[in-house]
């Protein structure tokens, strides 16, 4: 049995390559722009774009047959780590969310048209997209509950319904709308939803508004649909798909969120010991004192509890076995370990982790959302019970719930 997360010298090249372009391009360039000039900010991002795909730095998570740099999920931990030290690394590269996830789904579920009118320019970074599922009226955590319809008329469906928090929706050239189509299956079942490629805009597409949330108003919008007409050629994996659809999206996605969940972990660790090292008190700097050193530790311990386990889901990923447990206790475990680090780092920080003169402020302010989208907290701990309870069934032990490890 091998256990060795050495990296390929082409691997540790791309690595080197791409942590230079982040602290010695991005960075800088991200610090020249003011805060609330939108427009500057996004020119300087994508002429960002134009310097990392001419640098070969563009889609990590794509096969290179389509433009990508054809890594595996385990060495596309890194390139995600390494991107997210900054916030928009990872859009710079393009293969941030929700545009990543999309991209996947369309890989795998789009027809060939559809891929050439949809997925084609996301990939060459010309267009934009969102995914539209949740709905504020019904619990998103429970998908089969949807009430966004679609209703055929003739040889179009008429669609109506109420979609929010999607994001990245008015920048987006398309979205992949999620709706109930099959009124025979009942609610709570699966079956019932059917994913849509809606272009935008599109004036059954009612943009209400950007929802003001903890971290500000940053591209969550609230959607009104109103009698938006859509023909078969726009059905995105076959009809009743929409929950398994969604289910095949979450998968990797939500791993590439702990991945750069991480990378934001470890810049609040080295910030706390920083910290910790520079500030002096009772006779002794922070960093001496045992009530400070715990909350490194701890902090130590969590970290490498979390590259861990996004090392070894995504080994399983690359490898083609079921991985949905290990994404689901990764997802869960790097989400509060993210919350609870960027908090102890603020708390070792005091007024100033407080302050926004670091980035600790906004960094917890984003942390909490982990939490809860793309599953809370709860729904991933009750399917790892489900799954738990279903190995110990089957087998009379526990063993293949807790990572298919051989100890
Ligand atoms: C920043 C951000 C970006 C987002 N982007 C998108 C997007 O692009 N597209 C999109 O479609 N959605 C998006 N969402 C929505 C997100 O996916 C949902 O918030 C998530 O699925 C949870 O749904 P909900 O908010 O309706 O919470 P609910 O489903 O109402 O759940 C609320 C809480 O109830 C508890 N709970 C729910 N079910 C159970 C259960 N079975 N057992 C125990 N406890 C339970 C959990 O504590 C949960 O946090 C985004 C959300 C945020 C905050």
């Amino acid at each position: 049995m091998a256990i060795d997360f050495t990296l390929a010298p082409e691997h540790e090249e791309i690595r080197k390559r791409v942590r230079a372009f982040i602290q010695g391009t991005v960075m800088p360039a991200m610090e020249q722009v003011k805060e609330d000039d939108r427009d500057e900010y996004l020119r300087t991002i994508f002429r960002l774009r134009t310097q990392a795909k001419a640098e070969g730095l563009w889609l990590p998570h794509m096969p290179k047959e389509w433009g990508g740099m054809g890594l595996g999920h385990v060495e596309l931990a890194m390139v995600q780590s390494e991107a997210a030290k900054t916030r928009v690394g990872p859009w710079v590269l393009n293969c941030s969310a929700p545009d990543e996830g999309n991209m996947h789904t369309l890989l795998h579920w789009a027809t060939d048209e559809q891929k050439e009118k949809y997925l084609r320019p996301l990939l060459d970074g010309v267009s934009m997209s969102c995914f539209a599922m949740t709905e504020p009226e019904v619990a998103g955590s429970d998908p089969t509950l949807i009430r966004t319809e679609a209703v055929r008329d003739g040889d179009e469906w008429v669609i109506n319904g109420h979609k929010w928090f999607i994001s990245n929706a008015r920048r987006a050239n398309f979205a992949i709308l999620i709706a109930r189509t099959e009124p025979d299956v009942p609610a709570g079942s699966r079956g019932a939803n059917t994913a849509f490629l809606v272009d935008l805009p599109n004036p059954g597409w009612i943009d209400v508004r950007e929802v003001e949330t903890m971290h500000g108003s940053t591209g969550h919008s609230e959607i009104v649909i109103k009698d938006l007409r859509l023909t078969d050629d726009q059905i995105l994996g076959g009809r009743g798909n929409g929950h398994r659809l969604g289910q095949y999206r979450l998968g990797p996605a939500r791993l590439a969120h702990c991945m750069r969940w991480i990378s934001q972990a470890e810049t609040a660790l080295d910030m706390m010991v920083d910290r910790a090292l520079n500030r002096y008190s009772h006779g002794s700097l922070l960093a001496e004192k045992q009530g400070i050193q715990w909350m490194i530790a701890d902090s130590a311990m969590e970290l490498y509890q979390c590259k861990l386990m996004v090392l070894h889901a995504a080994s399983k990923i690359d490898k083609g076995e079921d991985f949905r447990t290990e994404v689901s206790m990764a997802k869960h475990f790097v989400a509060g370990s993210l919350n609870r680090i960027v908090d102890r780092a603020i708390q070792v920080h005091g007024a100033l982790g407080y302050s926004t003169d670091t980035p600790l402020a906004n960094m917890f302010q984003h942390a909490r959302w982990a939490r809860f989208a793309d599953g809370a907290d709860e729904i991933h701990q009750m399917r790892i019970a489900e799954r738990t309870i279903a190995a110990y069934q089957s087998t009379g032990s526990t063993s293949t719930a807790t990572g298919g490890l051989p100890l």
